[in-house]
């Protein structure tokens, strides 16, 4: 895949921008795919060949009214300071927002009065106001329209000038037929009189209504801006300063100037500013701003903690192993942020929509306005068709506005993800949370997964003639090698007894069954039962059936000649994993163990987990096969993994979940990363998907509905039936409302229990 570019996007008034600016772009050449994400104001840009500076790219769009600028580099940390210039907007809006409320009260006094003194509820207004207002209202109406409509008269002009219709379009093209038609009337009142009769100005429709759409997007980016909370909170995670030790002298230097390596000293209360290894003292390290792991950790000498964890009351020092863009809570920051600005597939639907419904909405009004002046006209008169049709087609184009249509989706993706990142939860794309609340089947690893991954020695079963601390020593030195959980526990094993490592020759992995190598001219093996009948050994399963039906592990080592000794490994199952498990049943999801383990030691251990389906000594590859199986009916399968070896079944399967363990979590690699590698973890996600997943539904189902009844009552359909004509008022009111209801529903989200 190409490389992508993030750039940020200002000038964005309705989602139907995102649609003009990817077009706009798309057209220049050497420009290999744009995506747009309105809610975020954000876009993804990459290059057939050499990367387009920005400024040629925005001199572009500057002429649509929209400005490109870069977004902090990828190598960098972004800092708190990036929200700053979205807060200058929101704060300009507020103070253009306040300045036309009063004068838009006015003008919901005047029209007020007029009705009620219509009714008969109260007397007549007098002949001096009447006046006032007459001359009052056009000077307002121009304020409103040309200073704070400014954006829909871009609107209007781009329509004119580049044919590209958006959201502002309709608003703009609505309020200045309003305005234009009521200055018309004011200026020639005289000369139409004998046409036309007494008739009516609609400067209160182009003030209110301009008032409340921009009330309503102010309200909207107020609301748009809580959805991204959780990236704020995690970026002010990030230390400022460190203190280091250089030349055996103390020092607090900013966190830009330390260096892998350095020995930095961590106080009591202080935050960790990188990832390192703990090399003096010991403490409790409060992680659940990164893990969701609500109790503080004890860590000592040789433990990793991460960079933006808090440390409670002891101090110690840690070596720098991990600075900058490389911690672990640098990626995540570029994880939730890449994932909030992803497209879920369910919004490719209402981006469709979007795109083809302001030419549609144009022609409906257009129609409507036709109508009302013929047939109305007919059956009316021309000053009453005249009326009718002009407050018809504004209302048409105040309400059908897709704004709401345009947010359903990525306001609620953008809560989600944030939730999840506060739980613990890494969701690496807007499909991937889409896509969880299908699954039908959750497929689980043994090692590291179900159980804690961190096995121990249990017996040793020495058949040769070499002393027992020398058959560790052999085993020691291949494993290593390796990176597997078994490794660790043999290793550790070693360091215990102090047996010395040798060196080792043409070291190779078997894999899914263990390893070889050769120590003086010897070539050893290492692995489960199938390795050693592979070579052709005689081995009779019964001999350690015992012992694997307490769920241990057989490692055995041998030679081409015969076998050496076998050890037993024990590894204990996770706290949480019986009744995580137990929950994910309670969802009606099929449970599958799938591992490369001894059938009796998987089936042992999943009963003690409660799963029933064990898929046992599959080899890596085959996993993937297996995966690809079950899917073969059209069932969503999840696969929650080690993220080490079981990447090809991870990537088969529709949603893949990666353990984190400590800092070395292979984010990239999964769909969905539970950190801290809680198993219980996994039903949030489900729920959050699942949550986000109704949010979003419920969102496009109000949106929709709003446009299939409101277009209709605006367009005066029920007017022969039931006398019922929408003011343009209230459209203007309505479309505000659907698009606060829409983003207030999303940030319901972040509210959920899961
Ligand atoms: P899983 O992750 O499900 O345990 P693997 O494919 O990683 O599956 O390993 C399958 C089996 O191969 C292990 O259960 C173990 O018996 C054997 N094995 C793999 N690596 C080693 C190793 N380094 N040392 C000893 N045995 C190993
Ligand atoms: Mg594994």
């Amino acid at each position: 895949m190409k490389p992508q570019y993030t750039l940020k996007i200002t000038g964005m008034h309705c989602a139907s921008c995102a649609g003009i600016i990817e077009k706009t772009l798309k057209k220049i050449e050497g420009v290999e795919s744009v995506i747009v994400n309105y809610a975020s104001e954000t876009l993804s840009i990459s290059f057939d060949k050499k990367p387009i500076p920005t400024n040629i790219l925005s001199s572009f769009t500057e002429k649509l009214g929209y400005s490109l600028s870069d977004r902090q580099t990828e190598e960098k940390i972004p800092s708190p300071t990036n929200t700053k210039h979205e807060n200058i907007e929101i704060k300009e809006m507020k103070s253009t927002v306040i300045s036309a409320l009063p004068l838009a009260g006015i003008s919901i006094i005047a029209m007020t009065w007029e009705t009620l003194a219509q009714l008969n509820f109260v007397a007549e207004m007098p002949m001096v106001w009447e006046e006032f207002f007459h001359h009052l209202l056009p000077i307002i109406a121009t304020y409103i329209l040309f200073i704070i409509g400014k954006p829909y008269l871009l609107g209007v002009y781009r329509f004119f000038r580049f044919g590209s219709a958006n959201m502002d379009t309709l608003i703009g093209i609505g309020t200045s037929v309003a305005f234009i038609y009521s200055f018309i009337i004011s200026a020639f009142e005289d000369t139409l009189q004998p046409f036309l009769g007494e008739n009516h100005t609609y400067y209160d429709v182009t003030i209110i209504v301009i008032t409340f759409v921009a009330l309503g997007k102010y309200l909207e980016m107020r609301s748009k801006q809580k959805t991204g909370d959780a990236i704020k909170l995690l970026l002010t995670l990030q230390a400022k300063t460190a203190i280091v030790v250089r030349n055996g002298v103390e020092q607090e230097i900013p966190i830009e100037e330390v260096v892998t390596g350095d020995h930095i000293i961590i106080k009591p209360a202080g935050k960790i500013p990188v990832d390192g290894t703990i090399i003096e003292g010991s403490s409790y390290i409060d992680e659940s701003m990164i893990t969701g792991e609500p109790m503080p950790v004890g860590k000592h000498v040789n433990d990793s903690v991460i960079a933006g964890t808090l440390n409670t009351t002891g101090s110690f020092t840690l070596i720098a192993n991990k600075i900058g863009p490389e911690t672990m809570l640098a990626h995540i920051i570029k994880m939730v942020t890449d994932a909030q600005n992803s497209k879920a597939p369910i919004q490719a639907m209402a981006d469709k929509i979007s795109s083809i419904f302001v030419p549609i909405i144009l022609g409906i009004a257009g129609l409507t306005l036709l109508t009302w002046l013929t047939l109305g006209t007919y059956f009316l008169g021309l000053s009453q068709g005249l009326s009718f049709g002009l407050i018809t087609f504004v209302s048409i184009l105040v309400i059908a506005c897709p704004c709401a249509l345009g947010l359903a989706t990525p306001t609620a993706i953008i809560v989600g993800v944030g939730k999840g990142a506060k739980e613990g939860i890494l969701i690496k794309d807007a499909a991937t949370l889409e896509t969880l609340h299908k699954a039908k089947i959750v497929v689980v690893d043994k090692t590291g997964t179900v159980t804690e991954g961190k096995p121990t020695v249990s017996s040793i079963n020495n058949y040769s003639q070499k002393e027992e601390k020398e058959i560790i020593s052999i085993i020691a030195s291949l494993e290593k090698k390796s990176e597997h959980p078994i490794a660790h526990a043999l290793i550790s094993y070693a360091d215990n007894i102090q047996a010395p490592i040798l060196p080792v020759d043409k070291f190779e992995i078997i894999k899914g069954k263990g390893l070889q190598g050769t120590i003086d001219t010897t070539k050893y093996f290492i692995g489960n039962t199938t390795l050693i009948k592979d070579l052709g050994h005689y081995f009779d399963e019964k001999t350690i059936e015992a012992e694997t039906k307490q769920g241990k592990t057989p490692v055995i080592l041998a030679t081409q000649e015969t076998i050496l000794a076998i050890i037993m490994i024990s590894d204990t199952i996770k706290p949480q994993a019986t009744k995580a498990i137990k929950d994910i049943h309670n969802l009606g999801i099929r449970v599958i163990m799938l591992t490369g383990d001894n059938k009796n030691t998987s089936t042992y251990i999943a009963s003690l987990a409660g799963i029933t389906e064990v898929v046992a000594e599959v080899l890596p590859q085959d996993k993937q096969e297996h995966i690809r199986r079950l899917q073969e009916n059209g069932d969503i399968v999840a696969m929650m993994g080690d993220g080490v070896n079981d990447a090809p079944a991870l990537a088969q399967a529709n949603v893949g979940i990666a353990m984190g363990n400590g800092t070395d979590v292979a984010i990239e690699s999964a769909g969905i990363t539970l950190l801290h590698g809680d198993i219980s973890k996994l039903i949030k996600a489900i729920k959050l998907s699942r949550y986000t997943m109704r949010g979003i539904k419920q969102n496009l189902f109000w949106a929709f509905i709003y446009n299939i009844i409101g277009i209709p009552l605006a367009s005066g359909l029920f007017y022969p039936i039931f006398g019922w004509l929408l003011n343009p008022i209230f459209a203007g009111f309505a479309m505000a409302a659907s698009s606060v209801s829409v983003v207030t529903n999303s940030l319901r989200i972040k509210s959920k229990k899961l």
